[in-house]
């Protein structure tokens, strides 16, 4: 099978690859063996001061909306991070004392949401907290294995309604609410429902993966990817490569077997060693499909930091490239490959981390590939 772009990772490096090639007119496919960083997604892009125009236009065209807003995020373990660019249903607020009393709602079963945890960080920052259960339907009850973040969005996308009444039923002199991050899977527009009727202040704090949020925009992502015509090959991965002197000629699939996908330009968004992007075992680190040259320690010891709360050095281990990103092998660059996102690990700090890296690298890898033309 022939393509002008063969992308090997479908998170959202490649998505935003794939998406911006098949609107300029190029015949792509993305093969991705499955889960991925916005699976765990907290809703705001790391890295990234601005809300480029570029980005704001691609996710509106797959009905995804962004506010930018420098502020503080309230995460799962009760404690805040400092977030800017966001999707629209995030609530960054714009300091962590953000109520005076607050009601922190839990739901019964539901183990990814920690409402004590939440309480606890809450009242380091003086603010007095009250927890409480939200009721669920009896028919979701009795079957406890069943609530899990997506399976309460969906419910909760249809009877969002009953969840403002409940909340008002419970409310009582608190002028703050806390709920956990489980609404508006297939309908964005449900958080900000949820929060105009309730008269306190409404915060949606992450909650244990999976996140919502992150799984609606993948969703979105690939279902704009595949409107536009993009081949998207799900639950398949990229084996190994055949390259002729300093180009790559075609990959090979699981799943296509002897049939390899063959084109002019390749890009690698694989990501790191969470989506098996890159491999490591107690001797070395390596890149599986290419065997690309890896930036990594060769002192086993050096890999970890034995206080876990710390940055772990082998998270900024990655692939090797060229100022284009062409990743090299033996030093030398491959031409017509490119590396994006979080397989690069830490080897361009000046392209930013997490999802400023893929966003930025993979505009960068497309803009070379069109100019390539
Ligand atoms: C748990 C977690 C939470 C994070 N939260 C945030 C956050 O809240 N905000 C933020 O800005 N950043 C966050 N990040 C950083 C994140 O890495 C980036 O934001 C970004 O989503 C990475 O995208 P990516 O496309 O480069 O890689 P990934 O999202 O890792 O996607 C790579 C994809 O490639 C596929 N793949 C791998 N090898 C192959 C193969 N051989 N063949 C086919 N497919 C293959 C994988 O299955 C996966 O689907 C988080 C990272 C992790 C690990």
């Amino acid at each position: 099978m022939r393509f002008d772009t063969v992308i090997i990772g479908g998170g959202l490096a490649g998505l935003v690859a794939g998406i911006s090639l098949q609107q300029a007119g190029h015949r792509t496919a993305i093969v991705s063996t499955g889960q991925n960083a916005l699976h765990f997604f907290s809703g705001s892009f790391e890295s990234m001061d601005e809300a480029p125009e570029r980005l704001k236009t691609l996710f509106a065209g797959a009905g995804i909306r962004l506010h930018y807003s420098a502020g503080v995020r309230l995460m799962p373990l009760g404690i805040f991070r400092e977030a800017a660019l966001s999707l629209e249903d995030v609530s960054l607020l714009p300091e962590p004392c953000f109520a005076d009393k607050v009601l922190i709602l839990g739901i019964p079963g539901y183990l990814d949401f920690f409402p004590s945890f939440l309480a606890e960080g809450l009242e380091k920052q003086g603010i007095v907290c009250r927890t409480s259960m939200l009721n669920l339907p009896e028919s979701v009850r009795e079957s406890p294995a069943e609530i899990r973040s997506v399976t309460l969005a969906r419910m909760f996308d249809r009877n969002w309604d009953r969840v403002v009444q409940q909340v008002r039923l419970l409310l009582k002199d608190e002028d703050g609410v806390v709920l956990p991050q489980v609404f508006g899977l297939e309908d964005p527009s449900v958080p900000e429902r949820i929060r105009q009727g309730i008269p306190a202040r409404v915060v949606f704090a992450g909650t244990m993966p999976p996140s919502v949020p992150g799984i609606r925009t993948q969703l979105l992502l690939k279902r704009r990817y595949e409107v536009l015509g993009g081949t998207y090959l799900g639950g398949d991965e990229a084996l190994e490569a055949r390259v002729e002197g300093d180009s790559v000629r075609s990959v090979t699939t699981r799943n296509l077997d002897r049939h390899a996908l063959e084109a002019d330009h390749f890009v690698l968004a694989s990501g790191g060693f969470f989506s098996k992007g890159l491999r490591s075992n107690p001797f070395r680190v390596w890149e599986p499909v290419f065997g690309l040259d890896v930036a990594y320690d060769e002192d086993r010891n050096a890999w970890y930091n034995d206080n876990f709360a710390e940055d772990q050095p082998y998270m900024n281990y990655g692939v090797r490239t060229d100022e284009a990103l062409h990743p090299l092998v033996e030093g030398r660059p491959l031409r017509n490959l490119y590396a994006i996102g979080s397989v690069l690990g830490a080897t361009r700090p000046e392209l930013g981390s997490g999802g400023g890296l893929a966003i930025r690298t993979a505009f960068h890898a497309v803009d070379e590939i069109l100019e390539a033309v």
